[in-house]
């Protein structure tokens, strides 16, 4: 009898047509989630497992993490599918465990076996009562769930489950570019993201020295957080110092924020398509701030031809902090650095700002070779959920 972790995966298994890709993937992400660790991933008849000699807790623990995952138990397979051989091992199992009420839960994935799960469950209730004393059934609320399901060529056993993450393996969606400033909300929208199994890179605007070095050390800290989730993350870093300047300096300062996010999705958007991803992400949420009014979405929205995906777009700042806290991100996006939408924040922002007086506006600096400039000198890290970063300049 081995004992292995099982991993159900829910969701995915109505994708019929998708399943090979999907399960591929999954496994793909279980072995880079584990790349140190000494495991084997399997799977067949709608489950995975892993095979390993390593600690359980820690494997475990790294696979709480992995999006597509709608169950985790410590399981036993039985190499055998013959009725009396289970009992006695689910006996075995039993004798070793310290509890008064339990209940069996049968599940036939061969229906060749001539009798019904419920039968199942009441044969195998009954020995166990039988051979274990001072043990009771309770059907409500057991203190073990004795989970057996009869295969073709084994049997498995398990006894606890841990609730996944859900959602679908990162990679099978393809790509994204999230917005990631240092603020609440957008690790919030790039978890969001991940957890539909888009995989994300990330971009971040400073404007040094009016921004600080640890507010980019708090970007990549926030991006360390959901490089869990992503198998790492490249964090792409835009100098965005000149833009900004030039922007203060000759636009009318009711449409300083107005332009400024127009000219942060036009360089996110040059950037995402040179790195193949298909959506912006960003953590905007309707009627959160003066740029985020309907018309200050569309007067943004307008120069870019790319979905630009808000996860949060309909959420309550109060829902938001909360898997703020559960991702554990929100402590590291309090941290009060200067972000470089706050250093140049007008008085009194246009709430409906006209896409006519932007491109008015935007004649009066030649934004283009800045952009070019801001585009073609951004430095570009990868970042690892576990290990040390390293840093590389873009080849691109
Ligand atoms: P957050 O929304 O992340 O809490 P914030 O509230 O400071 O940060 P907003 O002014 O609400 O940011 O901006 C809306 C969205 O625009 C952010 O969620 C983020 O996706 C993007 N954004 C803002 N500033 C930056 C930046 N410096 N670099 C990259 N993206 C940014
Ligand atoms: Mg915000």
């Amino acid at each position: 009898m081995e004992k292995v972790i099982l991993i159900k995966y829910g969701e995915l298994s109505t994708k019929k047509d998708n399943i090979k890709f999907f399960l591929k993937k999954l496994k793909e992400n279980i072995l880079f989630a584990l790349n140190d660790l000494d495991a084997l991933v399997t799977y067949d008849l709608g489950r995975m497992f892993i095979h390993t000699n390593e600690n359980f807790d820690e494997v475990v623990n790294r696979v709480k993490n992995i999006f597509g995952i709608h169950e985790i138990n410590i399981g036993y397979v039985i190499e055998s599918t013959d009725f009396d051989i289970v009992k006695e091992e689910v006996l075995n199992l039993l004798k070793a465990k310290e509890f008064t009420t339990f209940k069996v839960e049968s599940k036939r994935s061969n229906k060749k076996i001539n009798t019904t799960s419920v039968l199942l469950s009441k044969n195998l209730g009954a020995h166990i009562l039988k051979n274990i004393q001072g043990l009771k059934v309770d059907v409500k609320n057991p203190e073990v769930l004795v989970n057996v399901e009869y295969r073709i060529n084994n049997t498995l056993v398990y006894f606890e489950s841990i609730k996944g993450l859900g959602g679908y393996p990162v990679g099978t969606l393809g790509k994204g570019l999230l917005m990631l400033s240092g603020g609440i909300d957008s690790p919030v929208a790039g978890y969001l993201t991940i957890k539909r199994g888009v995989k994300i890179e990330a971009i971040y605007f400073e404007s040094p020295p009016h921004t600080s070095n640890e507010a980019k050390n708090k970007v990549k800290d926030l991006a360390k957080k959901l490089a869990v989730y992503n198998n790492d993350i490249i964090l792409h870093v835009v100098n965005f110092t000149e833009i900004q300047e030039a922007i203060y300096k000759n636009i009318p300062h009711d449409y300083l924020i107005t332009i400024m996010r127009r000219m942060m999705y036009r360089i996110s958007a040059i950037i995402a398509s040179r790195r193949n991803a298909k959506i912006l992400i960003n953590g905007e949420s309707i009627g959160q701030v003066a740029s985020q009014t309907l018309t200050s979405m569309s007067a943004i929205n307008e120069v870019v031809s790319m979905p630009v995906i808000r996860p949060l777009a309909c959420f309550d700042k109060l829902d938001i902090i909360d898997i703020a806290k559960k991702i554990d991100t929100y402590e590291t996006s309090i941290l009060p650095f200067i972000d470089c939408c706050t250093i140049f924040v007008p008085k009194h922002p246009v709430i409906n700002p006209s896409i006519e007086k932007c491109r008015e506006y935007e004649e009066l600096v030649p934004f283009k070779d800045l952009i070019y400039e801001a585009v073609k000198n951004h430095e570009m890290i990868t970042i690892k959920a576990h290990e040390e970063e390293s840093e590389f300049k873009d080849l691109l």
